[in-house]
């Protein structure tokens, strides 16, 4: 299980380090085998991976929120994969609902961020998710399993991404997915991913979506859920280390 926290545009830096600092005691006492992974703004990765450092061991990876397509080159404000990789990250989330709408990242860019990523030697965190005019029309299950075929890069091995299905409406509204839709949507994603490959039977699929300690488990317990991905919850401490545990 991975249970992933996304900062997105928050934190200052003596936040990160006091955060970090307790997930990091409490990856050394947790007694299950799941990864956390938190993704910081870009200019605090190298807080965060200080505090980290020396605590790899305890299961906390550091990721970057988004990458470039490119390894280098005239790119104002972007960040390339070589980059994260030099700041210390294991990981990179592409395709956030975040970047996707305010970005207008389509789902070939977001294959190509990927390429940059695996060729930097770092991880990926593929996110797809549908908005809540596709899930009324009955369109879910289609346009999710369009956006993993056309984000994932051909070739990948199971070791090097995985996805995190994120609905649109319940992204920091408050509004979880029923687990019975979970439930659906992660079996659908597993299908359509065992269709391009059939050792993609073990990539993780986490959820994503207003998730909380009060919700984690229920979540959490279901078959193809491999995880979840946390905005809000993520950047308190306690918060994010009581999801972490009912992830076993
Ligand atoms: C996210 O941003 O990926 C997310 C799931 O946010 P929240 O948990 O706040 O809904």
């Amino acid at each position: 299980m991975i249970i992933a926290g996304n900062w997105k545009m928050n934190m200052t830096r003596d936040a990160a380090r006091s955060l970090v600092t307790a997930l990091s005691d409490d990856r050394a006492n947790a007694a299950g085998d799941s990864q956390m992974v938190v993704f910081p703004p870009a200019v605090l990765i190298d807080t965060v991976c200080a505090a980290a450092s020396g605590l790899a061991a305890s299961g906390l990876a550091v990721g970057g929120q988004d990458c470039h397509a490119m390894d280098s080159g005239a790119h104002t404000g972007d960040i390339a994969a070589p980059m994260l990789a030099e700041a210390g990250c294991q990981w990179v989330l592409v395709g956030h609902s975040e970047r996707r709408a305010d970005h207008g990242e389509s789902s070939a860019m977001v294959a190509d961020k990927a390429r940059a990523a695996i060729r930097a030697g770092l991880k990926v965190m593929i996110c797809v998710g549908e908005t809540l005019d596709e899930r009324e029309a009955g369109r879910a299950n289609e346009v999710v399993g369009a956006q993993v075929l056309d984000s994932l890069p051909e070739g990948l091995t199971a070791d090097q991404f995985a996805i995190a299905y994120e609905p649109v409406w319940a992204i920091g509204t408050g509004k979880v997915a029923s687990p019975d839709d979970v439930d659906d949507m992660h079996n659908h994603i597993r299908a359509v991913l065992t269709g391009r490959d059939a050792s993609y039977d073990r990539i993780d699929i986490l959820y994503g979506g207003s998730v909380k300690p009060d919700n984690a488990e229920a979540l959490l317990g279901l078959d193809n859920v491999g995880g979840a991905l946390v905005g809000g919850a993520s950047l308190k401490a306690d918060d994010f280390i009581a999801i972490a545990r009912a992830a076993g």
